[in-house]
């Protein structure tokens, strides 16, 4: 028997001797002699080593009443975090199959039964129980609320999420002061819808979400780079162009994605000139060094590192910077330049190539995962728009 299922029977045989001592007067005689049976056959299993069989025996023992109440919440959650929530559902059962339980515990019974639906996988059975808390007025509302968001999200249930958000910040709930963040999440999820639809190739449906995600939160970065791939599926790639360099102005947090973006697009058009004219552009207007990157790889990849202007321009950037990119592609030029090195210089820049391999794209800023992909809710805390670029390495080269 492992500590944490020893500790588990200590608490329950305590319980139920506690539980009976308490209770003892409210009891009846032939209610009792069936609890002491199941007392003692849970301690004979305690002592036969018999953990599981143990630990129902005394649920079975420990009689439903105002002095056990709060020993039964006790031992739910304890079950529960254990991972054997079909018994706190059972504990959590027998407390609301109780005649006249007060309301209060009524609802922290269903709140903490929907737990365990939760924790066995019924997200079904655990979000109807969440939603009837949601509906009514009660102090587990906001929880079960949070809850039954985190279900839709995890099930990936988009539109079912935008409902809840719009019941929770209708003046109905009283939730106004909290409608703000809800917002921005209701934004997320339209974006979602948004994105779903492109794929699928309805543009109409689309468009429809995009506007409800903008009317959600029209500040949200992810409706607004949605509003980019909505236009390029349509093919209409002078407003795509013109929707993605808004972004890059408003989102400042992940702009080498979107400049990786930036370069797919233009380049699907055909149109790495243009792209090159608006990066020179940014860059007279004082943008950060993350543009020149694209800047000069946009330029080798056009004129090739033999080229005057590309020599002389990545030379330039490499007087000023420790970029890992800048070096790669300083050693693109120097291997053009060199006479009977090119292969330890080739050797020179696969090993950069691989630091720079080795790095993430991505960064919580929250809880500080690591991804190589941009998650606009972090898979490891859940927080929104955490995830940024990591400016060192973001570039994709
Ligand atoms: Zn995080």
């Amino acid at each position: 028997m492992d500590i944490q299922s020893f500790l588990l029977l200590a608490v329950l045989f305590v319980a139920v001797a506690i539980g009976w001592v308490m209770g003892r007067g409210a009891r009846y005689e032939n209610e009792s002699a069936d609890d002491q049976s199941n007392y003692f056959r849970g301690l004979n299993y305690l002592i036969d080593e018999q953990p599981d069989s143990a630990v129902d025996s005394f649920i079975e023992a420990l009689e439903v009443n105002d002095q056990t109440l709060e020993t039964h919440f006790v031992l739910g959650q304890l079950l529960r975090r254990q991972g054997q929530p079909d018994r706190a559902i059972r504990i959590h059962q027998n407390l609301l199959a109780r005649p006249g339980l007060d309301a209060s515990y009524r609802f922290r019974a269903k709140y903490e039964l929907a737990l365990d639906f939760s924790s066995s996988g019924l997200f079904d059975r655990a979000a109807r129980i969440l939603d009837e808390l949601v509906s009514e007025k009660n102090e587990y509302r906001d929880l079960a609320a949070q809850k039954l968001l985190g279900i839709h999200l995890s099930e990936h249930e988009w539109e079912a999420g935008v409902q809840l958000i719009d019941r929770l910040s209708s003046r109905r709930f009283g939730l106004s002061s909290k409608a703000r963040p809800l917002r921005r999440v209701k934004s997320h999820l339209c974006a979602q819808l948004a994105e779903d639809a492109i794929k699928a190739g309805d543009f109409t449906l689309a468009r429809e979400w995009l506007s409800t995600a903008k009317d959600a939160d029209d500040n949200c970065p992810r409706a607004w780079f949605i509003e980019v791939q909505l236009a390029q599926a349509e093919g209409k790639y002078s407003q795509a162009k013109k929707a993605l360099a808004r972004v890059i102005d408003h989102d400042k947090a992940r702009v080498p994605y979107y400049l990786s973006y930036a370069h797919d697009l233009y380049s699907s058009d055909h149109d790495l000139n243009g792209f090159l004219k608006y990066l020179g552009v940014a860059i007279k207007d004082g943008a950060p060094e993350v543009f020149q990157l694209f800047y000069l790889r946009t330029l080798v990849a056009l004129k090739g590192p033999a080229d005057d202007e590309v020599k002389r321009k990545v030379t330039a950037l490499m007087a000023t910077t420790d970029s890992l990119i800048a070096t790669k592609l300083y050693l693109d030029v120097l291997r053009q330049a060199s006479n009977g090195l090119g292969s330890e210089l080739a050797l020179l820049q696969r090993v950069i190539g691989e630091r720079i391999g080795k790095h993430s794209l991505f960064k919580c800023t929250n809880c500080g995962f690591k991804g190589q992909q941009l998650h606009w809710n972090c898979p490891s805390c859940k927080e929104w728009e955490s995830i940024v670029s990591n400016y060192d390495v973001g570039v994709k080269f």
